[in-house]
């Protein structure tokens, strides 16, 4: 367990990224036996046809090293879906590497284009891996606040702005956004990407929640406007589309100079993963849209069930415009601190969730936010929702009485 490690063995750049919160509330649900709405994996399967697929792959001896960039059929299949969905075409043999999930990308993106001491931008909160590759890369991570705009979360253009600086070397973004559920809109895409070309940055957006949107909304991908394709690296992968995260196939699109700079470092750093898992998702990519209509609108009904539930009992939340998780004010059940609410959660409510002060640098700004994933089965759900509701109600009584 990493906390055992004494640090002084432990690189100066990897100190404070000992074990994940997300690590630490499981191993606390499944002592306590509580219901686990902490970390984001679904709880099911994907579909029956990228799952035979991976099957046959393996009985069919598709189980050797593949390609560094990845196996051809998957290299083809992702440039028909950008082409296809997200109107920008890439070239599968020079500008599209297939990686070990969307992790191994950011990290050889960051590792790969950032010099030490080179600044990083990207909004906080933001998803855990991304100060870890900062870190690796010997880069600074610079911090733009999305701030609570009404009931969702939305950023200070000036503030972006004033974030940019002679040192920034790139824009780490993300949307659909974890771990607040916002939707960056046609409006906001254009104001960054205007940022990012009168400054030259390049841009590594992480779009693994690209299917994840509802109520009509519908995924852009930033490398789509004006200026932005030849500065743009995209990342995605199967884990978040086809309920798959254990395979951990995922990869990135960009120019040719970026996918090469990426190529580079993963050839040295995994090489190649999951060749049947590969092949599998390439028939999973061809067949998405019998699946991902699906996925959508059982996820979007599971986040109106839990979200309903806990607005029913007076506890409050943000708006969920897309991914599995929902931010929960943690006031609205009488706690200023959402560290201290996860705790009592565990402890006397059953429910496990995760305090979104783990995705931000300025701790102050999450301090009354907790993360609630979706992504379970509608039982679960529905109890852990009446649980928080019973909690809420108990402790409204006794802050009243
Ligand atoms: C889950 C997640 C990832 C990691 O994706 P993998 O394919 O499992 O490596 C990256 N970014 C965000 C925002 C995520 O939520």
């Amino acid at each position: 367990m990493p906390s055992n490690v004494p640090a002084d063995v432990m690189a100066a750049r990897l100190r404070g990224f000992g074990s994940t919160i997300f690590a630490e509330m499981t191993r606390l649900a499944e002592r306590t036996g509580a219901l686990n709405l902490g970390q984001g994996f679904p709880s099911e399967d994907g579909p029956w046809f990228m799952l035979e697929a991976a099957r046959e792959a393996i009985a069919s001896g598709v189980n050797q090293y593949p390609p560094c960039p990845g196996l051809p059929e998957l290299r083809a299949a992702i440039a028909g879906q950008r082409a296809e969905d997200r109107g920008t075409p890439y070239d599968p043999d020079s500008e599209i590497v297939v990686t070990a999930g969307a992790t191994e990308a950011l990290a050889a993106a960051l590792l790969a284009l950032c010099e030490p001491g080179d600044e990083v931008v990207l909004f906080e909160p933001y998803y855990d891996s991304y100060a870890a590759g900062v870190a690796m890369a010997g880069g600074v991570r610079v911090p733009v606040l999305l701030r609570p705009d009404g009931d969702r979360f939305a950023f200070d253009p000036a503030e972006l702005r004033a974030a940019i600086s002679p040192r920034t070397r790139l824009l780490l973004f993300n949307s659909p956004h974890n771990p607040t559920g916002k939707v960056f809109t046609a409006e906001e895409l254009r104001l960054v990407a205007e940022l990012c070309v009168e400054h030259d940055l390049l841009v590594v957006a992480d779009e693994v929640y690209e299917y994840l949107t509802y109520d009509g909304l519908r995924h852009l991908s930033l490398a789509a406007l004006p200026g932005m394709r030849e500065r743009t690296l995209v990342v995605s992968s199967a884990g978040k589309s086809f309920n798959v995260t254990g395979w951990k196939v995922g990869w990135a699109c960009g120019p040719e100079r970026l996918v090469t700079a990426v190529r580079t470092a993963k050839q040295f750093l995994t090489f190649a993963v999951g060749t049947p898992f590969q092949a599998a998702v390439a028939a999973g990519l061809l067949g998405r849209r019998q699946w991902l209509d699906g996925l959508r609108s059982s996820l979007a009904r599971r986040r109106d069930l839990l979200a309903g539930r806990l607005a029913a009992a007076g506890v409050r939340a943000y708006a969920c415009e897309g991914t599995y998780f929902l931010q929960v004010d943690s006031r609205s059940l009488g706690y200023p601190d959402g560290e201290l609410l996860c705790g009592d959660l565990a402890t006397r409510a059953g429910v496990v969730a995760i305090p979104s002060t783990a995705f931000y640098d300025r701790k102050h700004a999450g301090r009354s936010l907790v993360r609630l994933a979706f992504c379970k089965q509608d039982d679960v759900l529905a109890q852990a929702a009446d649980r928080i509701g019973a909690f809420a109600a108990d402790i409204l009584a006794t802050t009243k009485g």
